[in-house]
């Protein structure tokens, strides 16, 4: 083929993969803010917040041992309700923060339907959005995801997700902790060009993981940046009304991005 029209036949299959991944264009400074590991402060500290300034969120929910049932610690299962009574996602962080790539396909199946009974059981829809514990993911993990109809997983890597490339099993976001301020704020600036910026977040503040705190100033600090430079923050969910998740479930798994925070 001449060197002409093989740019544009390239340049014909390229746009219309796009035009078919994106339902229409993403915007500029779209923020996706996830909170990991049901601590209690979510439920106390978090939700109010974010109800306050409007913006979206989701909730990878577990029941993350040996601690979870002291409410002095983590948010007990009539609280996670209530985030979904707020209009916040509730989502699939597998009953126990299980090391997944240790488990079989029936057990990771067993952890993930643990989860998604509770939340039939309470009303809350059942979640088809999925955060790795500990960041901990393979092909294999991805492939019962698939089987089980899941729409997007959440990783780390510290870069923008790129809907357009990154697979939407491997998502992937910054995760904030007290002293990554610097990190966090160069990171929201990245959010234009089609391209969008994940968040992970723990406890506001967390007690019982420490490396993964970040203290309430500090989340206020964000928020009222994020409302005064006029950014849309939502959750995974929300991300539906720009992409269309069958078509980009197509996209190679390139596995050999960096995938951990
Ligand atoms: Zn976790």
């Amino acid at each position: 083929m001449k060197p002409f029209l093989s740019l544009i036949v390239t340049y014909l299959i390229v746009f219309n993969s796009f035009a078919q991944i994106l339902k229409g264009p993403i915007p500029e400074k779209l923020v996706v803010l996830t909170f990991d590991d049901a601590p209690a402060s979510q439920y106390d500290i978090v939700a109010p917040l974010l109800q306050e300034y409007g913006f979206g969120a989701t909730f990878f929910v577990c029941e993350f041992p040996p601690n979870y049932q002291d409410s002095s610690l983590y948010m007990n299962w009539r609280q996670i309700r209530v985030l979904n009574d707020m209009g916040f996602e509730v989502a699939n962080h597998t009953r126990s923060h299980a090391k997944i790539t240790r488990l079989s396909q029936t057990e990771f199946n067993a952890e993930l339907e643990y989860i998604e009974r509770k939340c039939d059981s309470l009303g809350i829809p059942t979640p088809r959005n999925f955060a790795y514990p500990g960041y901990g993911l393979n092909g294999d993990i991805l492939e019962y995801l698939k089987e089980k109809n899941y729409q997007m997983a959440r990783a780390g890597g510290s870069r923008a997700y790129d809907p357009l490339s990154d697979h939407p099993y491997l998502i992937p976001s910054w995760a904030t902790n007290e002293n990554n301020k610097a990190e966090i704020m160069k990171a929201l600036k990245e959010a234009r060009d089609g391209k969008i910026v994940v968040l992970t977040l723990h406890g506001v503040p967390d007690i019982e993981h420490p490396w993964v705190n970040t203290p309430p100033k500090l989340f206020k600090a964000y928020l009222q940046y994020l409302a005064e430079h006029k950014y849309t923050v939502i959750s995974m969910r929300e991300l539906e009304k720009y992409i269309d998740f069958e078509e980009a479930l197509r996209l190679e798994q390139d596995l050999s991005k960096p995938l951990k925070n």
